[in-house]
């Protein structure tokens, strides 16, 4: 059997079907400026700011509090330090983050500490969920912004988001969550949820690459971090990328919609988890049950994780050994090395990410698929052989 199987969504996703055909009639035809005051400006402005209510509604906030941005990456930057810098005017100049975080943050975070403020990266336990009391230790009257993930892009444990609101809250710091991975995936309604900052990306939902929006509460006040026209309320220079807005929005409708069918997904990733874990020398990276739906991320001891993607790339197979943004560096993924996960285990850890189009056949093919590549590659490393011949000698 042989078949092809994207189980790569946590990097990027397909643009799906209905957001292409709502996306369409807007290229073609809704090329105005939004700027403009003629009609044609009008009509691309009505449909920018109509995009903006529908995500809005799905999140659960106001559409005054969405701005539209190119991705989590700008989000993620503008967060932090637009966060940053408003605050360091009130004599606020610590930021609290954690280990796991995505380049996007942990490298805004590091440039701001260039810059002179201080920074905390709190650890994780062996599942990578933060540690609260360190969380609680670390935040004090000098800490303007906790910077936390809602979930994470490679083992896709989920934080607990509202103790973090709690204790950063207690000290008036301000908290940024990067939803990134979550959106779409888990139900997140900001009328409830009391983050003050909370980014997402198109590409991870099925809209396009080159979107993403960011929220901020009403009230809470952060510095620019795109100058240029009166764009996004003054708040984003740049001429709006209006069909892509509105590929944003059809993308959260439909996985708001979708949500309620994700327990099929959960049960495909269950299996996988179950099946592949009983291969020898393997193990679940990330937390059993407060993980992403869709997320997979297990490790193989004595194997080089890239050696297992080549050849299920061979096999038909795409799929990850961690963060798509790091799988050029042969470096062990941070996230792993901060849960305590050991080096040989980090490094041949596999993220299988699958979506709503994923099939129960497809989930048969990689069960069936990867242990003898397992096996092979295994059978090739002296280390397993001294593994083999050891457990030879204690039967
Ligand atoms: N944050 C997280 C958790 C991610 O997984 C990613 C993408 O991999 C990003 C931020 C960056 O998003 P984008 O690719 O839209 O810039």
């Amino acid at each position: 059997m042989s078949r092809f199987v994207y189980a790569d969504n946590a990097a990027t996703t397909p643009v799906s079907r209905e957001v292409i055909e709502e996306m369409l009639p807007c290229l073609e035809a809704c090329y105005g400026n939004p700027s403009s005051l003629h009609s044609k400006g009008r009509e691309a402005k009505d449909v920018l700011d109509n995009s903006r209510e529908r995500v809005a509604r799905v999140l659960g906030c106001d559409s005054s509090e969405i701005y539209f941005t190119s991705g989590g990456t700008e989000s993620d930057n503008w967060a932090i330090r637009g966060a940053a810098m408003r605050m360091k005017a009130k004599g606020r100049t610590h930021i609290v983050t954690s280990q796991i975080e995505h380049h996007a943050v942990l490298h805004t975070c590091d440039a701001l500490e260039r810059e002179g403020f201080t920074v905390t990266r709190i650890g994780v336990d062996a599942d990578g969920v933060i540690n609260l009391d360190e969380l609680s230790d670390a935040v004090n009257e000098k800490t303007a912004l906790v910077a936390i993930m809602y979930a994470n892009n490679e083992v896709g444990t989920v934080q607990p988001i509202e103790k973090v609101c709690e204790i950063a809250h207690a000290k008036g710091a301000l908290v940024f969550t990067d939803a990134v991975q979550a959106v779409g995936n888990l139900r997140i309604d900001l009328s409830t949820l009391p983050v003050d900052m909370l980014s997402l990306s198109g590409h991870k939902i099925h809209a396009p690459k080159g979107i993403g929006a960011l929220f901020v509460r009403r009230g809470v006040s952060i510095s620019n971090l795109i100058e240029g026209g009166g764009q996004e309320r003054r708040r984003r220079g740049g001429t709006e990328n209006v069909a892509y807005a509105v590929g944003l929005a059809k993308a959260l409708e439909v996985a708001e919609e979708k949500l309620s069918e994700m327990t099929r997904v959960e049960k495909m990733r269950d299996r996988l988890i179950d099946e592949l874990t009983k291969i020898p020398y393997s193990k679940l990276n990330g937390h059993r049950t407060k993980r992403l739906p869709g997320n997979a991320n297990i490790g193989f001891e004595f194997i080089e994780g890239e050696s297992m993607l080549l050849w299920l790339d061979i096999s038909g197979i795409c799929a990850s050994t961690g963060s798509a943004c790091s799988s050029a560096s042969l470096d062990p993924s941070h996230v792993l090395l901060a849960m305590g996960v050991p080096h040989e285990r980090a490094h041949g850890s596999l993220r299988l990410t699958i979506s709503h189009d994923t099939t129960d056949e497809d989930i048969d093919y990689i069960i069936e698929t990867l242990p003898p590549i397992v096996e092979k590659l295994r059978n090739m490393s002296p280390l397993w052989e001294e593994i083999v011949k050891k457990d030879k000698a204690t039967i």
